[in-house]
């Protein structure tokens, strides 16, 4: 026991003993005893209460009480008071240190509440949101209005948006700003805004050029064409002239499919929405495809099963599911061998979806070049294939046409037993 709590202990021991003494000599024991105590409670009371206001102020450096087992207890509070002080101006230095690193970032930061409310930003955040200092608790997509990012803050399905620049009205030059959105803290979220204006500009360029560049070609390739054809016409059964006509006739047939095919990648880049909601009847669409392919198919000696029940429709865009259903039967002929069969059916998958696939029992793709096949111009070595007019962009194609109705293309393939190409539509798609 400590020299403080000793005292304390004595003081109270000598004081009973007073009071018994007293007690003794006036007749009345039990009531001196219990006045000295009654005292003695009251006493420290008041001084536990001083000890508590005194602890309340953080300004108030003198100690309340020198000695004793309260003194002692203030040093004690004074000390954690110290503590306390140091490491409030300790986080503050670095909460000051964190707020000019973020301010010096060339994108914007936004701190958001789950609700979406603004807890803080940077500079540049305020410069391509147009955000001033009095929108800080105010909900982001009052103040940044478009329906792509309120769809976007709400699902953030996708990793961002690209939206047009709230700062094109203010005359500041941000054209186009990307926002992501990160998860951060507990109950935070972290906005990433940047300024995506010369990417887009540049990708705007690129679309143009090759649009442009696409209607140019077309017409002198028609015109070689028509020559070739005419040329094949009245030297066929030449041996000298034949062979190298029939590669140039190849060559033009696969450039123009190639620009058919830059073109329609260019219309689907616009995003020109058109009507997804139709109800297509796959069976019908299957039919049409099959009358299409069936040709194709005899020549490879190959068969085309279609096995879809007749109820089954799907809203979407037909002349895109054309597109797709043309473009998987396509590689699936081009990509099998001689003889064998290729199946085209419909069924629900574990996550609901309704999938439309097509089945083939040809040679099969690498596991490394599945992730790259829906990439523009990719092609797997054409050494192996018949198929020498492909251009690379059939799969990119079907990707896009794909994603317009919020369908996925799964690929699922193994060298030497074939290749299964998977068109997941969404259930609320799917009709009945
Ligand atoms: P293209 O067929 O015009 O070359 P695609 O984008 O349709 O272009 O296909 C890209 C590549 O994927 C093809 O070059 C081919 O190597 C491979 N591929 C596509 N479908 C199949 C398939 N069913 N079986 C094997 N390989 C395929």
């Amino acid at each position: 026991m400590s020299e403080n709590q000793n005292r304390e202990r004595n003081g109270l021991i000598a004081g009973l003993i007073v009071a018994i003494i007293l007690g003794a000599l006036t007749g009345y024991i039990a009531e001196l005893v219990a006045l000295f105590l009654v005292v003695y409670v009251a006493f420290q009371f008041a001084q536990l209460k001083k000890l508590y206001v005194w602890a309340q102020d953080v300004n108030v450096d003198e100690l309340p009480f020198e000695d004793g087992l309260l003194g002692q207890l203030a040093e004690h509070i004074q000390q954690c008071k110290k503590q306390r002080i140091q490491q409030k101006e300790s986080v503050k230095y670095q909460l000051e240190r964190f707020k000019k690193l973020i301010s010096v970032f060339p994108d914007g930061v936004v701190i958001l509440s789950l609700s979406n409310n603004i807890q803080w930003f940077n500079d540049q955040a305020g410069k391509l949101l147009v955000l001033e200092k009095r929108d800080t608790g105010k909900p982001v997509n009052q103040l940044v209005r478009s329906p792509a990012f309120t769809r976007f803050l709400k699902g953030a399905s996708e990793e961002s948006v690209t939206i047009d620049g709230p700062s094109v009205e203010t005359n500041f030059s941000t054209e186009k700003i990307e926002i992501r959105v990160l998860p951060y803290g507990e109950d935070e979220r972290l906005l990433l805004v940047r300024d995506v204006t010369k990417v887009e500009r540049a990708n705007q360029m690129r679309k143009d050029f090759v649009s442009n560049a696409s209607h140019e070609l077309r017409t002198p390739l028609t015109v070689m064409k028509g020559y070739v054809e005419m040329l094949l016409l009245s030297t066929e059964g030449e041996e000298k002239f034949s062979p190298p006509l029939h590669k140039v006739e190849q060559q033009v047939i696969k450039m123009e499919t190639m620009i058919d095919e830059l073109l329609a990648l260019s219309r689907l880049e616009d995003g020109n929405v058109e009507n997804t909601a139709s109800s297509v009847n796959l069976r019908s669409l299957c039919e049409q495809i099959k009358l299409e392919f069936d040709g194709a198919a005899e020549k490879n000696e190959q068969v085309l099963v279609f096995n879809i029940e007749p109820s089954i429709s799907l809203k979407a865009n037909k002349v895109s599911l054309l597109t797709v259903v043309r473009n998987l039967v396509g590689n699936a002929i081009h990509y099998s061998a001689r003889g064998s069969v290729i199946n085209i059916g419909w069924t629900v998958n574990d996550d609901s979806e309704g999938v439309l696939f097509v089945k083939d029992a040809g040679q099969g793709i690498a596991a490394r070049h599945l992730a790259r096949l829906t990439e523009r111009f990719y092609r797997i070595s054409e050494k192996n294939t018949l198929h020498k007019t492909g251009t690379g962009l059939g799969l990119a194609i079907v990707k896009h046409e794909l994603e317009r109705h919020e369908a996925r293309l799964v690929i699922d393939s193994k060298i030497g037993e074939g290749s299964t190409f998977q068109c997941c539509f969404p259930a609320a798609r799917v009709e009945r």
